[in-house]
Formats: C-alpha cells, sequence, structure tokens
C-alpha cells in the first residue's frame, strides 16, 4: 500500500491551526488581517480588533510588564 493519504492533521509551521486572541480569547480560523500581532517575550500574541484597540497604547509603547 503505497497509496498517499493526505494527512490533515499536518501542521503548517506559519499557520499552525486557529489563532485565540491574548486578551478575550476569541479565536479566528486564519491569521485576522485586521489583528494586530504583537511579539512578547519571543512568543507571538493576537489581539483581535476590540483588544487591540485597547491595548493600542501598551502595543505601541512595548512596555513591559514592569511597567505596570
Ligand atoms: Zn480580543
Amino acid at each position: 500500500m503505497d497509496q498517499k493519504t493526505p494527512d490533515a492533521a499536518q501542521l503548517d509551521p506559519e499557520n499552525p491551526g486557529p489563532i485565540t486572541c491574548a486578551r478575550c480569547g476569541t479565536t479566528a480560523d486564519g491569521p485576522p488581517p485586521t489583528w494586530t500581532c504583537s511579539v512578547e517575550n519571543g512568543a507571538r500574541r493576537y489581539f483581535c480588533d476590540d483588544c487591540a484597540r485597547a491595548n493600542i497604547r501598551a502595543i505601541e509603547g512595548r512596555l513591559d510588564s514592569s511597567w505596570w
């Protein structure tokens, strides 16, 4: 049997499954173009529209958690 079966569970490193908002937990099926991506401590965090708006100053200012 050398029939190839598509592996639906195969992870694409560029797109590792549903994206979750780091603040409210909302999930999206793909990388939403309107979401904000922030890299904190080497980890990617996504914020949905509403949360990005609420956090825009903290994100843009790159405030360390020690600051607040
Ligand atoms: Zn959110």
